[in-house]
């Protein structure tokens, strides 16, 4: 690209002439892509920071149902005996639910897999 000033040869996105010093004039089609170049990145940006939330949430659930498949919910004062799953309607009716850390834990402590849920 030349200079309109001094026609000079320079840079094709320098702002100045390095020359003579003046200012460039900017085309349209050049701020356009320049335009499109800032969108761009931010799309991308914005799409990994989507990515990274996910796969965040996703990491989260899947501890938490580690944590349920391996665990044992146990309701205090039930003559039954029994330790429970997450989503059976015993443990979830109950406000006397607690959980024990594990399976094994609860069969120690005399605990039985209860027939609605196991
Ligand atoms: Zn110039
Ligand atoms: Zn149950």
């Amino acid at each position: 690209m030349k200079c309109s000033n001094c026609s000079k040869e320079i840079l094709s996105d320098s702002e100045f002439c390095m020359y003579c010093g003046k200012k460039i004039a900017v085309s349209d089609d050049v701020r356009h892509v320049k335009l499109n170049n800032i969108i761009f990145t931010i799309v991308i940006i914005i799409l990994i920071f989507c990515c990274i939330l996910l796969d965040y949430k996703y990491t989260q659930a899947k501890h938490e149902n580690d944590f349920f498949d391996k665990s044992a919910g146990i309701v205090i004062d039930d003559k039954t005996k029994y330790y429970h799953t997450y989503n059976c309607e015993v443990f979830q009716n109950t406000k006397k639910g607690y959980w024990i850390y594990n399976v094994e834990a609860a069969k120690d402590e005399g605990y039985k897999p209860c027939p609605k849920c196991h």
